[in-house]
């Protein structure tokens, strides 16, 4: 199949067009490299990304994971004066309801760690909890933690302005265009296959999400990313909904909900896991769903499921991100295995990507999410994820 957009060389080939990609290449072309091109197989955004509940917030347990979800939301923050694209963002904050006491002692250290670094994050009653988010059963909570800074906006919004911008500043991408492997001379890249043909090329970036494996198994390098099922539902209108309602999360249950139209987004992952590629949405899952409703918000128990969709989460090991250039076949530099914290990461990691790939120094030393850390037994756990 021959494809005559194809470009024959490039600076740099991105495997992928989500929002890291996307990032990615709009940093690296913004930053002057001349030919960037990006591989997507799908239509962009297609895989996780605009599955995605659309949270963004900094509340996590890993102070280099704060790091770079501070410096995401201050970009998500001014993207619609920066880079001329509204991305419907809802300053709601994040409210995590606890009813563990080793949950309540673990996230009092976080919201210490977070203010530390800047990020306003309070522990609140469990009185207080229930005037922030009204739809909440306050009944089993010890605690909450809040954090007004983050909250949800529009991924699809994302995905096109980073989109636009990138190919604004020169880079080619390239829909319905699956890299097929690489050309590899010993531990060296010598270009990208597609079935249009092979890009020449020194660098390739791996940010294919929940299937950057094969990609790194190109390369013979392992990226330990596993795809593991999600699923969503949004509700009809809900009538009385408090616009300022927080992004909300049962944490023991790990069951959200935030705003959506008149409406709700609400999430909760499957009774038993659900590892592989397997996309198909799981009728039983809405009775685990009206379980938790009933649990948590039973006012919500008579409204409707209007529609809703399963996407994958990108697992890696310690349930942190994957992010550096390869130790063995330096033309390979990663982002990846966000383990379903991915899309708030984009906007930082696309920086950090342009930094490794031009040999300079990122805003955060991102050494410690390096895949070495796996053959080190030096992990990096993160717990603040649901
Ligand atoms: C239900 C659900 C809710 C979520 N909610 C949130 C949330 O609230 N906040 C948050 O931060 N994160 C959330 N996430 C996680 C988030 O969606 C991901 O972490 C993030 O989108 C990862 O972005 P990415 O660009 O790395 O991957 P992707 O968006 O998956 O992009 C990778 C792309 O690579 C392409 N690709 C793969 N192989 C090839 C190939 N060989 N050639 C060309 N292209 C290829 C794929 O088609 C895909 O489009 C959620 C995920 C799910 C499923």
């Amino acid at each position: 199949m021959s494809r005559p957009d194809l470009p024959v060389s490039a600076d740099v080939v991105v495997i992928g067009g989500g929002v890291m990609g996307l990032s990615a290449a709009c940093h690296l072309a913004e930053a002057g490299v001349e030919r960037v091109v990006v591989l997507e197989r799908g239509p962009l955004g297609g895989g996780s990304t605009v599955k995605a509940a659309g949270g963004v917030r900094a509340t996590f347990s890993d102070p280099l994971n704060i790091a770079l979800a501070m410096r995401s939301l201050d970009a998500l923050e001014q993207f619609g004066s920066e880079r001329d694209q509204e991305i419907d963002l809802h300053r709601v904050g994040y409210l995590f309801l606890l009813d563990d006491p080793s949950d309540v002692e673990t996230f009092t250290r976080d919201a210490e760690l977070q203010q530390q670094m800047g990020l306003p994050s309070r522990m609140v009653s469990v009185q207080e909890a229930g005037r922030l988010s009204p739809l909440v059963r306050a009944e089993g909570l010890l605690g909450a933690m809040f954090s007004p800074r983050g909250g949800h906006c529009a991924p699809e919004s994302v995905v096109l302005g980073y989109a636009r911008a990138a190919r604004r500043a020169g880079a080619t991408i390239l829909t319905d265009s699956p890299a097929t492997g690489l050309q590899m001379a010993g531990e060296e890249i010598l270009g990208v296959h597609t079935a249009a043909g092979t890009i020449a090329t020194s660098t390739v970036v791996c940010a294919a999400g929940a299937w950057s494996r094969e990609v790194g198994r190109w390369a013979g390098v392992d990226l330990p990313v596993e795809p593991l099922r999600r699923q969503v539902a949004i509700t009809e209108p809900v009538p009385g909904l408090d616009p300022q309602t927080p992004f909300t999360i049962d944490f023991s249950t790990s069951f959200y909900l935030h705003g959506e139209g008149q409406g709700l987004l609400m999430g909760l992952p499957e009774r038993r896991d659900s590892w592989g590629f397997d996309q198909s949405r799981e009728p039983r899952w809405l009775e685990d769903l009206a379980e938790a409703i009933e649990h948590r918000a039973p006012s919500l128990a008579d409204v409707g499921i209007a529609a809703g969709w399963a996407g994958l989460y990108e697992m890696t090991p310690d349930c942190n991100a994957l992010i550096g250039r390869s130790a063995t076949v330096s033309g390979l530099v990663y982002a990846c295995g966000f383990s379903g914290h991915g899309f708030l990461m984009g906007p930082a990691v696309g920086e950090v990507v342009r930094d490794l790939v031009l040999g300079a120094r990122p805003f955060v030393d991102v050494g410690a999410l390096a895949v070495e850390r796996f053959a080190d037994s030096t992990t990096r756990p993160e717990t603040a994820i649901i």
